[in-house]
């Protein structure tokens, strides 16, 4: 278990990363509403409203995946401690070291996260 503290580090910086990208789109997102509410008088805004608001909930929606990107991140941090980090949450055996360097809050091997990504793509389909 020599490599506890270098997989500690790849997600402290996981996490850096992140919530910087997250402050950075929670500010944009704080410029729009300050533009939005400004005087109204101002006019020929209105046909621009609606696109503002698309590219809002968008940068909402990446916050929401910045937000359980990190919940991952917490999520594996816990594992590092309690010594199942690096093994696979569905089958149990260990995860791929190369996928783990690459997504260092994998929860799963890549048999299964195709599976469970496969499952998700069905259940859009549906919708
Ligand atoms: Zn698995």
């Amino acid at each position: 278990m020599t490599d506890v503290n270098v997989h500690r580090k790849l997600l402290e910086q996981e996490r850096g990363r992140l919530l910087s990208l997250k402050e950075n789109l929670t500010e944009a997102v704080e410029d729009v509403d300050h533009v939005s509410s400004g005087d109204p008088s101002a006019g020929g805004h209105i046909a621009d409203a609606g696109s503002e608001l698309f590219e809002r909930s968008r940068d909402l929606s990446i916050v929401e995946d910045l937000d359980a990107q990190l919940a991952d991140i917490e999520h594996a941090t816990a594992r590092l401690t309690n010594g199942s980090y690096g093994t696979c949450e569905a089958c149990g055996r260990p995860v791929d070291p190369e996928r783990l360097a690459a997504r260092p809050a994998t929860r799963f091997c890549l048999e299964d996260q195709k599976k469970s990504r496969e499952a998700q793509a069905s259940r859009a389909s549906r919708r």
